[in-house]
């Protein structure tokens, strides 16, 4: 039974349980370890006041939530944007819990979140507000309890200024606390690019496992940040041609291939891809009809819906953003079957295995070469999939269930023998 008067309620929480529900059906999981599994451990809500440079004191609201914490640290990213929810937060944190156990790491499950549009701020209130946020969840994190990491519209700098305020509150330089930090302050080569190179590996081989070429592959990404940035660098470095890429200000689509260091070089000065020249204008929601062999939503959650699900005209969903697809076009995709997937939780989780590389780095200040790091992603990269394709097959589920039976099985088994507690 769902939690009905639960702080977390909202179609994007109700998306993530009903995914879990599909698992834990397969997995004949019992009522008590099934809703102690699915619901959030725990959660702190945090107020903050940033003095603006005009002199005006502005207070935001921020949360983090801790989803799983049974079988290590928890770990996930802090997104600042205007509309995040205590429920999104929530949801994005149980994702987590999933991603890491499917992959094998020593990691639980978290997510932080600011209600603020941090476009708008500069680049004072900006840091500010970052160290309020750490300042007041400090003591709910740390190394060995819950390490934070980049999300939507913060970066490495954000992540420097929290690791300096963590660090200047425990005393000591302690770098572990959180991940995706500039290579100066224990940053790990690789890490920047990891999440994108994560979701291009896994589209070329599964492009390869339908026989399409990268001479024969067009891509279009909605997002053009960290995920969707490196995505197609990797995949145009590969051959493919990138016809199509969006930010929140709308889409390019050049059936001729965008030219990826332009379209770049054009955010970094101009703050956006408003304005753009390598194409036609199209907006968010025409770009994702359009022709192309992979699609990849990189930005934000629910955006392929049962409005738009019957109407793709891609051979492969490639989800580097964190829950795009609802549950109702999940039921469009596999009823269709024209389309293979590849589940949030398996396509994007180079990121947080390379963080995870970065917190190994940090414990034993030992640090790796780019070399050394993409070796080791690209190994556990292709374990996962290998154990994914195997599970769906042995189920004959889709790829997102099988992918979270898996994940979901492990953290559901340490909490079933660790006991009530944790
Ligand atoms: P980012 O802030 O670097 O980039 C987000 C991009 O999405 C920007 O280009 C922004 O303009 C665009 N965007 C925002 N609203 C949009 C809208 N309504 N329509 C189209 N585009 C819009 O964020 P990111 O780190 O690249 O994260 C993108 C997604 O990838 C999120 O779902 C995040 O949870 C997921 N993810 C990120 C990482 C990581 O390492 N950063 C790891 C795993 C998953």
């Amino acid at each position: 039974m769902p939690l009905t008067n639960s702080i977390y309620n909202s179609p994007v929480f109700q998306q993530a349980c009903n995914q879990f529900d599909a698992a834990a059906d397969i997995l004949g999981m019992e009522a008590g370890v099934r809703e102690r599994t699915k619901q959030p451990r725990r959660t702190l809500t945090v107020t903050l006041p940033v003095r603006m440079d005009d002199g005006r004191v502005l207070t935001y609201e921020g949360y983090r939530v801790q989803h799983n914490i049974s079988t290590g640290p928890a770990k996930g990213g802090i997104r600042f944007h205007h509309d995040v929810t205590l429920g999104e937060v929530a949801a994005l944190a149980m994702w987590m819990s999933w991603k890491c156990s499917l992959v094998g790491l020593p990691f639980g499950g978290a997510k932080g979140g600011v209600v603020v549009n941090a476009r708008d701020m500069s680049t004072g209130e900006l840091e500010r507000l970052s160290r309020r946020y750490m300042q007041e969840i400090a003591t709910f994190i740390g190394p060995q309890l819950d390490i934070p990491a980049p999300d939507v519209g913060t970066n490495e700098q954000v992540m420097a200024w929290m690791m300096d305020t963590y660090s200047n509150h425990v005393g000591h330089y302690d770098p572990g606390v959180i991940t995706g930090k500039p290579i100066a302050l224990g940053g790990s080569l690789g890490r920047r690019e990891a999440t994108g190179e994560g979701v291009a590996w896994f589209t070329k081989a599964y492009l390869t496992d339908l026989g399409i070429k990268a001479s024969e592959t067009s891509v279009i990404i909605q997002g053009f940040g960290n995920v969707g940035s490196e995505t197609a660098l990797a995949l145009s470095a590969w051959g493919a041609k990138i016809i199509g890429i969006s930010d929140f200000t709308g889409g390019v689509y050049n059936k001729a291939g965008i030219n990826v260091k332009d379209a770049l070089a054009y955010i970094a000065a101009n703050k956006s891809l408003q304005g753009y020249k390598g194409g036609d204008s199209l907006t968010n929601d025409e770009l994702l009809v359009q022709p192309c062999t992979v699609l990849i939503p990189a930005a934000l959650e629910r955006v392929i819906t049962d409005k738009n699900a019957g109407k793709l005209q891609c051979r492969l969903i490639a989800e580097g953003a964190n829950g795009p697809t609802t549950n109702e076009a999940d039921k469009i995709i596999a009823e269709r079957g024209d389309i293979e997937l590849i589940p949030d939780v398996l396509c994007n989780s180079g990121g947080v295995i390379v963080s995870y590389f970065e917190w190994l780095q940090n414990q034993s200040a030992y640090y790796w070469s780019k070399e050394e790091v993409f070796e080791k992603l690209h190994r556990m990269l292709a374990k996962a999939k290998a154990s994914v394709d195997e599970t769906k097959a042995k189920y004959k589920c889709s790829r997102r269930t099988a992918a979270l039976v898996l994940g979901i099985a492990r953290v559901a088994e340490a909490k079933a023998k660790r006991g009530l507690f944790p």
